[in-house]
């Protein structure tokens, strides 16, 4: 277990404060239910002060020379690095997921810092031709400048580090919206950044729901939007972000595609996996499994055989991989969507409700659910859960054609043996990445990761010299000589 973090405060221009308001939220942890702290409700002056101090620290940051950004993140990776355990409990108190997933997960935020670092030092321009030989053009990258970063409750601190980490390397300044019931890992890293030489001004964490979401994206000392959640957010957010530069991020529905000639025992257990990492509250978790029909009921035993190796439990305890959901929203969902799929036919096979004996409601049973009709809410919405869902179809044209009738184009994963078809369905998934042989959640650090062109998943990327190119113009001078 973690201590309970208390009542903290907001940060706002390098320092911890109450804020100007006198409203807080209380915070319970999925784990045990129990009220572990609150933090306050920003007011709008608070934003005024975060997105000010934002403006004035960012025109010094940009003209700060590279190397010297980089120096100051890599500072902050190995900080970070140093307090992985003590971040990690406490994000498992307010997030629910098991402590050895936690520890990955600000691992991983911490590496973003140095691999940002290495990055933005190499990130180069070109010299272009011109028509006029008296003169010379060339083109480098400038920060945008200050940004409103929206992020989710599932990876509290790794969604954080996947904006702030480039921004900072290229010379932007943060304002940063985490959700208030999940704010406590990234309030307290807050203080890791600073001791490690953050400048003031450069991120501020203002926690909040919906509205301070609105008032940030609509704040006009905002140049520029990063979001990460759902895509019923995301529209809301670029209805009111008008012109201002934009990453987002938002909801994705797998699938899992399994064809006539793949590893069977691979896929089942590739398509478990993905659906109780962070008990499937995972943008790219197993979502949809599409089966050809001719393997589906080896595939479906192999399942559930492999479901055998999901312990439920007590996130703190070493032999648990799947903790409590994060909310009654998502539980609530969860009890919908299978609801909706058993209705339409299908067949449950394992889970498909709330542990009763748990410390709180939300510790979902492992679910494996078989025969999905492709009109239920399984099929065509996020479940968002802990759940294997599995639809059928006739060879490898119908796998596709029900693959790609989604909306939601995030990540997909292929199992086969055969090139060819690897190949073929690499290209014609319409999804952003695909993954062959290997889980839909599965990424690296250095991936660009984000939504596929004409989907409902958002855009730009993030992972890699990729966000760095989102989060800069490309300038271009020209010079006669
Ligand atoms: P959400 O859309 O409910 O909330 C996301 C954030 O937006 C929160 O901070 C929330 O307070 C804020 N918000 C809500 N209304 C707002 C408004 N009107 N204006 C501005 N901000 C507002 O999403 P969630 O439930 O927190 O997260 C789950 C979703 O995030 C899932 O759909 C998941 O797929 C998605 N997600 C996507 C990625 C990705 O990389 N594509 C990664 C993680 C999560």
């Amino acid at each position: 277990m973690a201590d309970a973090p208390g009542d903290v405060q907001l940060f706002v221009d390098g320092s911890y404060t109450p804020g100007s308001g006198s409203d807080r939220y209380p915070v319970r942890s999925p784990v045990t239910g129990e009220l572990i702290g609150s933090v306050p409700v920003p007011t709008a002056a608070d934003l005024d002060a975060a997105v000010a101090a934002a403006r004035a620290a960012q025109r010094g940051w940009a003209r700060t020379n590279v190397w010297e950004r980089a120096r100051i993140c890599h500072a902050i990776g190995d900080a970070l690095a140093a307090r992985v355990e003590e971040l990690a409990r406490l994000q498992t108190l307010e997030q629910g997921k098991p402590l050895a997933e936690s520890r990955g997960d600000i691992t991983e935020a911490a590496t973003l810092f140095h691999l940002h670092a290495e990055d933005a030092v190499r990130l180069t321009g070109e010299t272009i031709a011109s028509t006029d030989s008296g003169k010379r053009m060339w083109t480098f990258y400038r920060p945008v400048g200050t940004w409103g970063i929206i992020t989710p409750w599932n990876f509290p601190l790794l969604m954080f580090a996947e904006f702030v980490a480039p921004g900072l390397a290229t010379g932007n300044a943060h304002v940063v919206k985490p959700p208030a019931h999940t704010s406590f890992t990234v309030l307290a890293a807050m203080s890791v950044l600073a001791d490690a030489g953050l400048p003031h001004g450069l991120v501020s964490v203002l926690p909040g729901e919906g509205p301070t979401g609105a008032a940030l994206v609509a704040h006009p000392g905002i140049d520029a939007i990063g979001f990460i959640g759902s895509s019923a957010t995301g529209a809301a957010i670029q209805a009111s972000a008008g012109l201002k530069r934009s990453i987002m991020e938002c909801s994705g529905n797998g699938p899992l595609v399994v064809l006539a000639d793949a590893d069977l025992e691979a896929a089942a257990k590739a398509a478990v996996y993905g659906a109780y990492v962070c008990s499937g509250q995972v943008c790219c978790a197993t979502e949809r499994v599409v089966v050809d029909a001719s393997v589906r009921r080896e595939f479906v035993d192999a399942v559930v055989a492999a479901a055998d190796e999901v312990r439920l439990g007590d996130p703190f305890d070493a032999a648990t991989n799947l903790g409590p959901l994060n909310n009654e929203g998502v539980a609530a969902k969860m009890d919908r969507h299978v609801a909706d799929g058993e209705q339409r036919g299908a067949k449950l096979l394992r889970g498909g409700r709330r542990r009763a004996d748990a410390p709180t409601d939300l510790y979902y049973e492992f679910t494996v659910i078989d025969g999905v009709s492709p009109d239920s809410l399984l099929a065509t919405d996020e479940s968002f859960g802990p759940v294997v869902p599995v639809l059928a179809a006739d060879g490898d044209d119908a796998i596709l054609e029900l693959a790609n009738r989604d909306r939601l184009g995030l990540q997909a994963a292929v199992f086969t043996r055969d090139l060819s078809r690897a190949y073929r369905f690499v290209e014609e998934l319409e999804t952003g990445q695909v993954v062959v042989n290997d889980s839909t959640c599965w990424w690296d650090i250095n991936m660009p990761f984000g939504g596929a062109g004409g989907r409902r998943t958002g855009w730009g990327r993030i992972g890699g010299k990729h966000t760095l190119l989102g989060m800069t113009d490309l300038r271009t001078g020209a010079i006669q000589l």
